[in-house]
């Protein structure tokens, strides 16, 4: 895409999240942006660097990992944001700093015993399915603590907190409660693990909705990038 309008877009969303966590009275420094980044080349990415991104979301391991080997001279966070095969959790453990998506004890064991010991601990957030049957992927809610439970006692995992991907919708209201059911199960589940930090929703659509009701991480993607074909 065009450099002048990816600066235009980075330079407005940043705006609006900084006026938007004002609105609800949120620290300007409460919100994290991570720019989803799948689909789109490495000389983009390196354009959002220099305007100040500096977190990185992927969904597709192959197609990340090349980008990650060609942005290998910029200080970068890279976060997994897309479904894990079993198969393919070493390279995850191995050349990302967190994995938004572990939904299952299996997966997260193997990225445990995967993770290299010269590393600091993968940073995880557990998917949650707050969409009933809307969505198949994510934990369900009634899983939670003990998913969450079994996770704490991997030592090279840090549990940091949850993610939720919300059915889609165009309605402020809609997103929002859904968005609130996350939080919810976020505040449960810290009743028991008072150092959970992290609240992993909001994207293009309702980056809005989600700071309003407590995001500490945006994903966005087509607000940065524009459109993503195929
Ligand atoms: C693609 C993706 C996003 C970004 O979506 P946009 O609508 O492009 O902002 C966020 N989170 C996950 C898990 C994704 O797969």
């Amino acid at each position: 895409m065009d450099r002048l309008l990816l600066r235009d877009n980075i330079t407005k969303l940043l705006e609006s999240i900084r006026l938007t966590a004002e609105k609800y009275d949120r620290p300007a420094d409460a919100v994290t942006l991570v720019a989803v980044s799948k689909t789109r080349p490495a000389n983009e990415l390196r354009e959002a660097f220099e305007c100040g991104l500096r977190e990185f979301g992927e969904s597709y391991l192959q197609e990340a990992l090349e980008k990650i080997e060609t942005l290998a001279d910029l200080p970068l966070t890279w976060h997994f944001i897309g479904p894990i095969q079993s198969n393919k959790t070493r390279p995850i453990a191995v050349h990302f700093d967190w994995v938004h998506s572990v939904e299952r004890e299996k997966i997260a064991r193997r990225l445990d015993e995967q993770r290299p010991p010269e590393l600091p601990p993968l940073q995880v957030c557990l998917q949650v399915n707050i969409s009933g049957e809307a969505s198949k992927s994510g934990a369900d809610p009634d899983a939670l603590p003990a998913l969450a439970a079994a996770v704490m006692q991997l030592p090279r995992l840090q549990l940091r907190g949850l993610m939720a991907i919300p059915a889609r919708s165009a309605d402020p209201a809609q997103q929002r409660a859904a968005f609130a059911r996350l939080r919810a199960l976020f505040e449960d589940l810290r009743g028991t693990h008072p150092e959970l930090d992290t609240l992993s929703m909001g994207m293009s659509g309702d980056y809005r909705a989600a700071i309003a009701e407590g995001a500490t991480v945006l994903r966005v993607g087509t607000g940065i990038f524009g459109p993503r074909d195929g």
